[in-house]
């Protein structure tokens, strides 16, 4: 079965005319779809604390940032681009209160409403427009005349013309541009889910680190290994990116593909792929999200010793040096 994906004529701009539009955060989402909806002619207003760089930014970018309450107050369209942790308690005491029946309450990840932290009140449609790319590249595609594919969803109290508002905002931002693909809350937040956590971040990551660790116990260079399992990976996911699977083993030697067919079910198991549903059914059943809410109640301490770890791993020793000495690579620090 194929998706419904929607382009630039199945979305009409008008719909958001003599609506204001709030963005609650000008962080990388924030930013990006401020500054595109007010370029395609949108009435756009900013909730963003102040005190900060990102309240700078906004100002310097010709708003006039106000606080959550206030915007929420002035606009008919609310869009939530707070990161998700905080995203349940800042609704609770500062945007809730002030939702009127007609609002629009939108957000770009569908965590906090399809697991119950943010919850419409009566007569306020939820809606859910979530570019598939980082809010950089949500503005600079746009300003070169592209646009970031997106996914477009209706939750509770949705109608007809909740749909039509969300293609609408959609193209404001540039998403009609790439292509927006039908969805639901429960098929966006699940598959982000799955795929950070599985594939994107967390597998790849585990990959990477065990392969490096096996080289480096055996006795090679770090170097050797750094350029082997971290270096050389983007190379391979470039050409996953222009031709998928097949074009990856056309350009990689014969020696290589025989490699990958003998060897790759050996790394990522039955076992492997019997954990994988595990997480799926972790994710559905709410416990992950329980687990990461409930992290976050206690100060995130483990979140923040694993994030302490982490930063100290060989790997990345290794890796700042080599980066350090590629100019070409743009290499980034955190
Ligand atoms: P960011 O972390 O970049 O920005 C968050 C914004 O919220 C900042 O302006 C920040 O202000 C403000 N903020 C943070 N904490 C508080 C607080 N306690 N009180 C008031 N304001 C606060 O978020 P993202 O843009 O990454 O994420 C926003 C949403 O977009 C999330 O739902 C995310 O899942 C979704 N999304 C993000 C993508 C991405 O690539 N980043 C991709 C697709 C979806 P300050 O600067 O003052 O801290
Ligand atoms: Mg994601």
């Amino acid at each position: 079965m194929a998706a419904t994906i929607y382009y630039d004529n199945d979305a009409d701009l008008s719909k958001l005319k003599g609506k204001t539009i709030a963005i609650l955060g000008y962080g990388s989402q924030g930013h990006a779809q401020a500054q595109n909806l007010r370029d395609s002619g949108c009435d756009v207003i900013i909730g963003q604390r102040p005190g900060g760089p990102n309240y700078d930014l906004a100002v310097q970018h010709g708003f006039q940032p106000m606080s959550l309450e206030d915007a929420t107050k002035k606009a008919d369209i609310v869009n939530i681009l707070l990161p998700d942790e905080v995203q349940g308690d800042l609704y609770r005491q500062c945007i809730k209160p002030h939702l009127v029946p007609g609002n629009v309450l939108m957000c770009s990840h569908g965590f906090n409403i399809h697991f119950g932290q943010v919850e419409p009140p009566a007569g306020v449609a939820t809606l859910l427009v979530a570019p598939k790319g980082p809010g950089h590249l949500v503005r600079s595609e746009f300003v070169k005349g592209g646009g970031v594919p997106a996914l477009i969803a209706i939750g509770d109290n949705g109608t007809e013309e909740t749909k039509q508002i969300g293609l609408a905002y959609a193209k404001g931002i540039g998403g009609t541009r790439g292509g927006v693909i039908q969805t639901s809350f429960a098929e966006e937040t699940e598959t982000d889910l799955f795929g950070e956590q599985v594939v994107l971040c967390g597998g790849v990551s585990e990959l990477v680190k065990a392969g490096f660790d096996t080289l480096v116990e055996a006795g090679y260079q770090p170097e050797m290994a750094y350029f082997e399992c971290m270096h050389e990976l983007k190379l391979i996911v470039d050409l996953f990116y222009q031709g998928g699977l097949n074009y990856m083993r056309y350009s990689v030697s014969n020696t290589a593909e025989y490699g990958d067919y003998t060897r790759g079910p050996r790394i990522i198991t039955e076992e492997t792929r019997k954990e994988m549903k595990k997480i799926l059914k972790e994710i559905q059943s709410g416990q992950f999200a329980r687990d990461w809410i409930l992290e976050n109640r206690a100060g995130a301490a483990s979140f923040k010793a694993a994030r302490r770890r982490e930063r100290n791993h060989l790997i990345e020793q290794v890796g700042r040096r080599l980066r350090k000495l590629m100019s070409w690579i743009n290499a980034k620090e955190v």
